[in-house]
């Protein structure tokens, strides 16, 4: 089953400003789904229309079962939403702020310190459950904020940029935490605009650039294909076929043009080799832009303003 589809997703702020312009995602449930890109992409943005705090201009969202416009409170009931900023009442108990929440959800009271004692079990927090969370580590507050989304056992728990400007240590122990979670079979979103952060954690990902999603692929082969270039090499004489060579992948783009695809780890040199015993004789060799490449570019830029 899908845990998230969304077509032709679109938003437009009141200022005109167009933060999603169409996108289309489909995220399997069980899944531990990234969601990347630089500063203002448009991931809050498209994670605040999942979850109800933002209203789409226009497209369809649907969570599990529920479309989020004919059953909006189904949908809200399954997912559990971790905001990027900490924005429980700091003076409150970690307990009390889960069983608020456990409230808000209309549970009995029972249930409710059923489920509180459960969530700040799992998040490692039992033992501050009657600590002001204002004393709490940077780290124990983002618990305190999984804590509280898990209450009411979401399906879907989306968590939007939950390590970023956290250092490298409560990042670990998040990771930690989330992985977890998503092992006892929650569907786990993930926003972040750290490339490292979604390796390490995420089967699928998805990026998303000025509003559009422009890769939406598994963290195995986006990976594979960093680790490639791309080369147009004209050739002296018309070919028939492209060449084979062990290593590279060679089409034709007609018949005294080819389309070369290398890893980085095998350079160029055993190309040309392979061609001149092929008895192909290289003009001119040019390096492809490559679009992945500029866009990660974009985002360690993005990464180094917090
Ligand atoms: P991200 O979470 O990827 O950083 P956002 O979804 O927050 O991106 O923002 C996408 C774009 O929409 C940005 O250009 C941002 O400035 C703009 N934006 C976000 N919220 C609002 C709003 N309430 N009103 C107008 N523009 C907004
Ligand atoms: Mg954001």
């Amino acid at each position: 089953m899908k845990a998230l589809s969304i077509r032709n997703l679109k938003k437009t702020y009141a200022n005109g400003l167009v933060a999603v312009k169409g996108i289309n995602l489909d995220v399997e449930e069980g899944d531990f789904f990234a969601l990347l890109g630089p500063n203002g992409a448009g991931k809050s943005t498209t994670i605040g229309i999942i979850s109800s705090l933002v209203n789409a201009s226009s497209g369809e969202v649907r969570i599990f079962d529920a479309d989020l416009k004919r059953n909006k409170q189904l949908a809200k009931s399954y997912i559990g939403l971790v905001p990027q900023e900490v924005n429980f009442n700091q003076f409150e108990t970690a307990r009390n702020i889960v069983m608020n929440q456990a409230g808000y959800y209309g549970m009995p009271r029972k249930e409710a310190l059923k489920h509180t004692e459960r969530c700040l079990k799992l998040m490692h927090l039992w033992d501050q459950r009657n600590t002001v969370s204002r004393r709490l580590s940077g780290g124990m507050k983002r618990r305190v904020m999984i804590a509280r989304a898990m209450v009411h056992q979401p399906r879907l728990l989306i968590l939007d940029e939950p390590t970023a400007g956290v250092d490298i240590e409560i990042r670990r122990s998040m990771w930690e935490t989330m992985q977890q979670v998503n092992e006892q079979g929650t569907t786990i979103i993930l926003t972040t605009h750290y490339l490292e952060e979604a390796e390490s954690l995420c089967r699928n990902i998805a990026i998303i650039n000025h509003g559009e999603i422009v890769e939406d692929t598994d963290m195995q082969s986006l990976l594979a294909r960093l680790n490639e270039e791309h080369f147009v090499c004209d050739v002296k004489d018309s070919l028939k076929r492209a060449p084979i060579i062990n290593g590279y992948e060679i089409s034709l783009l007609n018949a005294q043009q080819l389309n070369v695809t290398v890893p980085k780890a095998l350079g160029l040199n055993q190309l040309f080799q392979g061609l001149s015993e092929q008895g192909i004789e290289v003009v001119s060799l040019k390096n492809k832009s490559n679009r992945l490449e500029q866009l990660f570019l974009d985002l360690v830029d993005s990464g180094k303003k917090d």
